[in-house]
């Protein structure tokens, strides 16, 4: 497994939010965002998450993913070591 760096997750985070990645990369992204400062404010997510669930009416909803990842970020920012 790789760690995603800043430089990583910027250029996957396009195929992130279109729930392109696989479960592993995708693990990875939001653990690198959950942890790094920087990256949070860049996507702030909750935002980018609302205006790609608006705009993706004929695919299949975000919506599920955008809550898996939503809550995975909380709880790593409420339990830093676990
Ligand atoms: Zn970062």
């Amino acid at each position: 497994m790789t760690e995603f760096d800043c430089e990583e997750t910027k250029k996957h985070v396009h195929e992130f939010l279109k729930s392109e990645l696989p479960e592993r990369e995708l693990d990875e992204i939001t653990s690198h965002i959950a942890n790094c400062d920087s990256c949070e404010s860049d996507y702030d997510f909750e935002n980018v998450f609302n205006s790609v669930i608006v705009r993706s009416c004929t695919e299949a909803p975000p919506q599920e993913l955008a809550d898996r990842v939503l809550a995975k970020i909380r709880e790593m920012q409420t339990n830093p070591h676990s």
